[in-house]
C-alpha cells in the first residue's frame, strides 16, 4: 500500500482561486473584508503566524489590520482592544494569536470576541454551537483538517478516530467535529494509560500533542489515515513517520499538510463573516 498524501499546500492553492473569485464578487457592492489580527508580545513564531495570516488575506483580495500589543499588556487592556474591534463595522473577523503572555486571562479574552467575528472558532459559545452541530465557525486547525479529509474523500462514517491531545483550540474541537462526522472517537491526553494500545485501534489518527515525533510509527495500524497537526523546528511533526508511507492509507506531510489548511480555514471563515454582514 502506498499512502495517499493529503497535500494541504496544493489544496490551498485551489481553494484560494475560488476564494479570490468570491471576494471579487462581494466587493462589487460591499467593502473589502477585513481580518483584525492581535499579537500580544514578541514571540517570533507567533509573529510569523500572524504575518502569514495577513498575507493569505491579501492573496485573495481581503485586507488585514495588525494590532500589536506589548508583552506587559493586561487582561483589561486586551479586553478593551477586543471590544473596540467588536464595535468596528469595518472589521469582519478577529484573530487573537495564541498563546498570550501568562498574566493575561486568555479564555476571558477569547470569549470577549463577538460570536459573529469569531472566525478562528475560539469562543466557548462557538465551540458549544459547533459541538451541538449548530452553525458556528469551527476552530481553524480542526476545521482545516476536516476540509482536507473531505477533499480527499476520506470515509469517516463509523470509523474509529483517535485524537491525541485535548487542547481547547485543537484536540477537543477536532474530536467534536469527527463525532459530528459519525466517527467513534477516543480522545487521549497526558493522563491516558496505555496510549499505544489506543493508537493501535485508530482508523483515523490525529496527532496534536505538541512534542516532536512523540507518536511512534510502530503504534499505528496498517491502512490508517494519519493526520499530523504538529509542527516543530526542523520540519518535524508530532508523529514519527518512519516507514508509514508504505503501509498506511493516507498521510499528511509536515510541512505542507495541516498548517496551510489552518490559515485557509481562517480566511475562508472571515470571508463568510463578511458575506453574512453584507446580507
Ligand atoms: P497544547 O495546548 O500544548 O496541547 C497538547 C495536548 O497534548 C494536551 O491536551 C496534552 O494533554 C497532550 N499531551 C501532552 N503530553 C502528552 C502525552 N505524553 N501523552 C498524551 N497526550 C499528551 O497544544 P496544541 O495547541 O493543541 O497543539 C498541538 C500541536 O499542534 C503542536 O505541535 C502545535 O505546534 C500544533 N499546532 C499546529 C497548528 C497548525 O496550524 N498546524 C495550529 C495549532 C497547533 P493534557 O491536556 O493532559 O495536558
Amino acid at each position: 500500500m502506498t499512502a495517499l498524501i493529503l497535500d494541504g499546500k496544493k489544496l490551498v492553492k485551489e481553494r484560494e482561486v475560488a476564494l479570490t473569485a468570491s471576494v471579487a464578487e462581494l466587493v462589487k457592492n460591499n467593502p473589502v473584508p477585513i481580518l483584525a489580527t492581535i499579537l500580544v508580545g514578541s514571540d517570533p513564531a507567533s509573529g510569523t503566524y500572524v504575518q502569514m495570516k495577513g498575507n493569505a488575506c491579501r492573496r485573495i483580495g481581503m485586507d488585514s489590520i495588525k494590532v500589536e500589543m506589548s508583552e506587559e499588556t493586561t487582561t483589561e487592556q486586551l479586553l478593551a482592544k477586543i471590544n473596540e474591534l467588536n464595535a468596528n463595522p469595518d472589521v469582519h473577523g478577529i484573530l487573537l494569536q495564541h498563546p498570550v503572555p501568562s498574566q493575561i486571562d486568555e479564555r476571558l479574552c477569547f470569549d470577549a470576541i463577538a460570536i459573529e467575528k469569531d472566525v478562528d472558532g475560539v469562543t466557548t459559545k462557538g465551540f458549544g454551537l459547533m459541538a451541538m452541530g449548530e452553525e458556528a465557525y469551527g476552530s481553524a486547525t480542526p476545521a482545516g483538517i476536516m476540509h482536507l479529509l473531505a477533499h480527499y474523500n476520506i470515509d469517516l462514517n463509523g470509523k474509529h478516530a483517535v485524537v491525541v491531545g485535548r487542547s481547547p483550540i485543537l484536540g477537543k474541537p477536532m474530536a467534536a467535529m469527527l463525532l459530528n462526522a459519525n466517527c467513534t472517537v477516543t480522545i487521549c491526553h497526558s493522563r491516558t494509560q496505555n496510549l499505544a494500545d489506543h493508537i493501535k485501534q485508530a482508523d483515523i489518527l490525529v496527532g496534536a500533542v505538541g512534542r516532536p515525533e512523540f507518536i511512534k510509527a510502530e503504534w499505528i495500524k496498517d491502512g490508517a489515515v494519519v493526520v499530523d497537526a504538529g509542527y516543530h523546528p526542523g520540519g518535524l511533526g508530532d508523529i514519527d513517520k518512519t516507514g508509514l508511507e508504505g503501509r498506511v492509507s493516507a498521510l499528511t506531510p509536515v510541512p505542507g499538510g495541516v498548517g496551510p489548511m489552518t490559515i485557509n480555514a481562517l480566511i475562508s471563515q472571515t470571508l463568510e463573516a463578511a458575506q453574512k454582514a453584507s446580507s
